[in-house]
């Protein structure tokens, strides 16, 4: 029998759910095992669940929000946070250190309007089974998420840093020989070093590895000409509520 499936998306750009589309070109045969049931980018054909797996992204930023996605894991068997922003808040979070009123003056010309909040991770209202890190995320990672389901195993995720996929593709090192502010130290491998592959740094966006060395990745910075305030702006970007950044974010 096909596992039911249902797409969700909350405070977001919608760049993860185009990563999952590529599925159809990528693995075509997975598609015999899952019926996606509810994914509006996909298909107006929509059916209401209960899913065996709810994939969501974005961060939630409303109270309406808070009342679907509790909606959406009671409907739910196994729950997949995809990308930044539902794992941490991810980019539109950046608005958090903001006073509310005056992110939604910068934005709306009549913001008294608005049922707006700051944004928070999924998890903060729910429980998540499997957070995959990204912005966006990998599609291997997200069909390893869904192969792991369909086997009821656990994914394999990377816990490793960006750096030691970049040691396989033997580039010399943008932080330690040309001084430039790589985050490839603490941030979660899985994009296979795609930045500094082409020469440029890695901005963090996979978010925190696992138990990364932010103390000495913030010395780093700082020997190499970073300010305090540039440091707390590179560990806000991506994933400054995440529990390993909050501090240096100043959150
Ligand atoms: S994690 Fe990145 S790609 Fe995914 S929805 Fe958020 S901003 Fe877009
Ligand atoms: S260039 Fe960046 S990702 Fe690569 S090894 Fe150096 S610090 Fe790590
Ligand atoms: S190298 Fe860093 S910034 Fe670039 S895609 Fe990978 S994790 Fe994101």
């Amino acid at each position: 029998m096909k596992l039911k499936i249902g797409v969700f998306k909350f405070t977001s750009c919608s760049g993860c759910q185009i990563e999952l589309l590529r599925i159809n070109e990528n693995l075509p045969g997975l598609l015999n095992l899952m019926d996606f049931q509810n994914w509006t980018m996909a298909s107006s054909n929509v059916q209401q669940g209960p899913y065996d797996i709810a994939i969501v992204e974005g961060g939630i930023s409303t109270p309406e929000g808070i009342e679907e996605i509790k909606t959406i894991r009671r409907n739910s068997k196994l729950l997949i946070a995809i990308g930044d922003c539902a794992v941490f808040g991810g980019i539109p979070s950046i608005r958090n250190w903001m006073k509310q009123r005056e992110a939604e003056d910068l934005v709306y010309p009549k913001p008294e309007h608005l049922k707006s909040m700051k944004v928070s991770s999924i998890d903060e209202y729910v429980k998540v089974d499997v957070y995959l890190k990204g912005c966006p995320p990998h599609l291997d990672d997200m069909l390893e998420a869904l192969k792991a389901a369909i086997l009821n195993i656990r994914p394999r995720l990377r816990q490793h840093p960006v750096c030691i996929e970049c040691k396989f593709y033997e580039n010399e090192c943008l932080l330690t020989t040309y001084k430039q502010a790589c985050m490839g130290p603490v941030t979660a491998a899985g994009c296979g070093a795609i930045c500094p592959n082409v020469g440029r740094t890695c901005e963090g966006c996979y978010g925190p590895m696992s138990n990364p060395n932010v103390k000495s990745m913030v010395e780093r910075l700082r020997e190499i000409g970073l300010t305090d305030e540039d440091i707390m702006r590179k560990f806000r970007k991506y994933a400054g509520t995440s529990e390993y950044y909050r501090e240096v974010a100043r959150l």
